[in-house]
């Protein structure tokens, strides 16, 4: 047993030790019972939040209000949350307000999927009034209680279904399809940050076109805040779909993506490029983030097969070769144009220096030599000298550079 669910464990049985119902709940039951190692355990009790606290010699406020204290047991770090209901719900989407309940079965019906409503007591009996296990042996998402309903509660769980789906590679149930198809629109209301972790979790799946797919064919994609009605094609063939999953990191996931649903027959690709580069920083992705998206699109976007060996060498010392070989890959797919490759790597290989702080002088050396102020001059200097390193046309060593840094400066004016 590993360390976190031992632990999980011990919480359990002190908390029946004091009186207490308690069990582990949600994605750790479901990916315990599916052979999965759980990322975490959720613990879910009849105990009230000050109650868990004062068990506890190590607790964490979390989210009191809702019913929240992180416990810290044997160094292993746990959620525990009191049986609980929801409030009523605004604009489709999950209120604040929580109503603590007396009953299992009442918490775990308020859960979004039969598969994530499983509780499981320390000796490992499972508790199930949704057929939950059923549908992990099918395969198959499918909401706790009527669909329409739980999808107008809360609009996210209509993203969630794809992103499970990805995951677990799981299929969504033809109701609960039917109706993510008849309430997509409640997605409008969903905040841009739910829908870019959502979209983060599909990225990291193994299939992630198992997700995409679904939410490509219900049209609920074209809801997504920040796209709302801006997504043309969703004829996406499945040879694209395999595109996808071959893709290995984020970035490349996203653009190629953005690609397939911004593209149309009728307008150039630098049209949907622009429309991409248009939609990204509406996704309120981090600054590094956002500038990696933007790189890699726009690398995309001036691509070209004739690129000489110093131009090559020009965008590995500016971008770095993980996002050159990335934006060469998705141009390849982009244009089906898989034999035309360029040797980046050994262009790579070899640069005797890949980063600028690998430069032998720094601004002060610079500043010393040639007794001029600082100025503009300086960074346009260490820049001229690293591309002159990086290119092999003079050697890293800090006399020579400070001799040919010294005569470049001075004949910069500012
Ligand atoms: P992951 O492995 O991604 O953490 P998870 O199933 O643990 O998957 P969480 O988002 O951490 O997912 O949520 C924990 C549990 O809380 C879920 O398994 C589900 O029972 C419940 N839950 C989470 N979000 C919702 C929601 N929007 N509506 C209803 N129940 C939810
Ligand atoms: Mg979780």
């Amino acid at each position: 047993m590993n360390e976190q669910l031992y632990a999980a464990k011990k919480v359990l049985k002190k908390l029946e030790r004091a009186g207490y119902e308690a069990y582990l709940v949600g994605g750790c039951v479901r990916d315990k019972l599916l052979r999965k190692e759980p990322a975490d355990y959720d613990i879910t009790t009849n105990a009230l939040p000050s109650k868990v606290q004062s068990l506890f010699s190590h607790t964490i406020p979390t989210g009191l209000q809702h019913g929240t204290v992180t416990v810290v047991y044997n160094k292993q770090v746990m959620e525990v949350t009191t049986y609980r209901i929801e409030g009523s719900y605004v604009d489709h989407r999950r209120p604040d307000e929580v109503q603590f309940v007396s009953q299992l079965k009442d918490d775990l019906m308020r859960r979004d999927f039969t598969i994530n409503a499983l509780a499981m007591d320390h000796q490992s009996k499972v508790y199930d009034f949704v057929n939950g296990q059923k549908d992990l042996e099918l395969g198959w998402i499918r909401t706790v209680g009527k669909a329409e309903e739980r999808f107008a509660e809360d609009a996210l769980r209509m993203l969630r279904a794809c992103r499970f789906a990805a995951q677990l590679s799981f299929q969504i149930d033809a109701t609960t399809l039917q109706a993510i198809e008849k309430c997509k629109s409640y997605a409008n209301h969903l905040a841009v940050e739910r829908v870019v972790v959502e979209f983060s979790k599909i990225w990291k799946a193994k299939h992630s076109s198992k997700g995409l797919i679904p939410l490509v064919q219900t049209y609920l994609v074209k809801e997504l805040p920040p796209f709302y009605n801006t997504i043309r094609d969703t004829n996406i063939t499945d040879q694209e779909w395999g595109v996808l999953d071959k893709l290995k990191s984020s970035e490349e996931k996203w653009i190629y993506f953005l690609y397939l649903v911004f593209r149309e027959n009728d307008i150039s690709k630098q049209v949907c490029f622009a429309n991409i580069s248009q939609v990204i920083p509406k996704f309120k992705f981090s600054n590094t983030e956002k500038g990696e998206l933007l790189n890699l699109l726009f690398l995309i976007s001036t691509w070209d097969t004739d690129i000489t060996i110093e131009r090559g060498k020009l965008l590995l010392l500016h971008y770095h070769i993980d996002m050159v070989q990335k934006a060469q890959r998705l141009w390849q797919y982009i244009t089906r144009k898989q034999n035309v490759s360029l040797p980046f790597d050994s262009w790579w290989k070899q640069m005797p220096i890949h980063h600028f702080s690998e430069l032998a002088i720094n601004g002060n050396d610079l500043l010393r030599v040639t007794g001029k102020p600082a100025g503009p001059w300086l960074k346009e200097t260490l820049q001229y000298l690293y591309q002159q390193v990086a290119f092999g046309y003079i050697q890293n060593i800090k006399v020579v550079l400070e001799k040919e840094g010294g005569n470049y400066g001075a004949g910069l004016t500012s």
